[in-house]
């Protein structure tokens, strides 16, 4: 993978990508600093388009119980070498200068499956102990949660998304590949149970397998009391078999979902939505809004606040970015705090304007979401 800003840390330049220039009038990406903050000379995430990131999303590991066939293959995928991940203290020195000088509000925890990682509820706790206190978020498969959600949201939790595509036992296994179905429903309930909340739950319609299970999933949803959304399969998968005649759009979803439910565009998402990539739909009648990710369709790119942090000590700046930037050999050179955050500002600083899935130049990234952290 191309690294951005070369260094002493990275011994040369390398860039895949055309940086834009800054936008007259936009945030100086290099240097400025949180107004909106409270905790004074921080300095901000921004780049040349006049976004800010502020919401931190850290792989732990790429590994993961389950094979999801939008995300990787049967047998799995070369997991990262130990040594090459970070270790605990890496991982809270890095969400700590994030968090105490880069503005970050939010940190989502996620991987791979992120329950995999050890010590997970010691990370948690280390992150929301930190000031200004960040939202501590995490995005699990479910699996082993029915027994950790209370200690995790005694840790400092507060919200919870967890991955169903399907209530149907076969279809799990068939779309995950093991039959755990029943671990992820207990974990759902068990996140409720402690008080997490909002629990969200993803899901995935692929075509021919779940597309059938829209409505099923919304009624579940709106029985459970959890916020289902939807998200469009994405150009992420290991194997590269993403088609995007073959995906279910979100127009299709919609359709789906009107077989048995009316929908509105809910009226509050328009005032609330701010940088939230769902597009909520109220159902007529109810006080319950079901949301759909259109990541393709629709981008929501205009609007992104994220930035991400792999298992590795790579910097991404978008989902789809094709560049890395490497704040693990600094960590691990002996730089300081300063030095790590002037190379995390740079990183944002270079951000696209879009993820281009839909330009015929679109070229999908090299590493599979499995290992970026969706
Ligand atoms: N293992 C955890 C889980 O499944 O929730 C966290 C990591 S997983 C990569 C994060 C989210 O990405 C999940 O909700 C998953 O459904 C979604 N995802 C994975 N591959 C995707 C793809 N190709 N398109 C859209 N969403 C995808
Ligand atoms: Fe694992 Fe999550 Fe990928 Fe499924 S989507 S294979 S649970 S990392």
């Amino acid at each position: 993978m191309p690294r951005v800003d070369g260094d002493a840390y990275s011994g040369g330049v390398t860039t895949a990508l055309p940086f834009p220039r800054l936008r007259s009038g936009a945030p100086a990406a290099a240097g400025s600093t949180v107004e909106s903050s409270s905790a004074q000379g921080q300095r901000a995430l921004s780049d040349s388009y006049g976004r800010i990131a502020t919401d931190l999303r850290v792989s732990l590991t790429d590994r993961c119980n389950l094979r999801c066939t939008y995300c990787m293959p049967a047998e799995g995928l070369d997991w990262m070498p130990h040594e090459e991940v970070l270790t605990d203290d890496e991982m809270v020195r890095l969400i700590t200068i994030g968090v105490t000088r880069l503005g970050i509000r939010t940190v989502r925890l996620t991987g791979g499956e992120p329950l995999l990682r050890k010590n997970l509820e010691q990370l948690v706790a280390d992150i929301s102990t930190l000031e200004p206190k960040p939202v501590v978020a995490l995005t699990t498969n479910g699996i082993g949660l029915a027994t950790r959600a209370e200690g995790l949201a005694a840790a400092g939790l507060t919200r919870i998304n967890v991955s169903l595509d399907t209530l149907d036992p076969d279809t799990f296994k068939k779309l995950t590949r093991r039959p755990r179905l029943d671990d992820v429903l207990a974990g759902v309930a068990a996140a409720r149970a402690a008080g997490l909340a909002p629990v969200k739950i993803n899901s995935v319609l692929m075509r021919g397998l779940n597309d059938h299970e829209a409505a099923g999933l919304l009624s579940w949803a709106m029985a459970e009391r959890v916020h289902l959304r939807f998200i469009e399969q994405m150009p992420l998968d290991a194997q590269h078999a993403w088609q995007r005649t073959e995906m279910i759009t979100a127009a299709e979803i919609r359709d789906r979902l009107h077989e048995r439910f009316d929908l509105v565009e809910d009226p509050d998402d328009a005032v609330t939505r701010g940088s939230a990539p769902a597009e909520l739909f109220r159902v007529v009648g109810t006080d319950y809004s079901v949301g759909i990710i259109a990541a393709v369709t629709k981008p929501f790119c205009g609007a992104c606040d994220r930035v991400r942090l792999t298992a590795d000590g790579q910097i991404r700046n978008c989902l789809f970015s094709r560049v890395e930037s490497d704040l693990r050999a600094p960590l691990r050179g002996g730089a300081n705090d300063d030095e790590i955050a002037e190379r995390w500002v740079r990183a944002v600083a270079g951000k696209r304007a879009g993820h281009g899935i839909d330009d015929p130049s679109f070229l999908q990234p090299d590493r599979p979401m499995s290992a970026i952290g969706g």
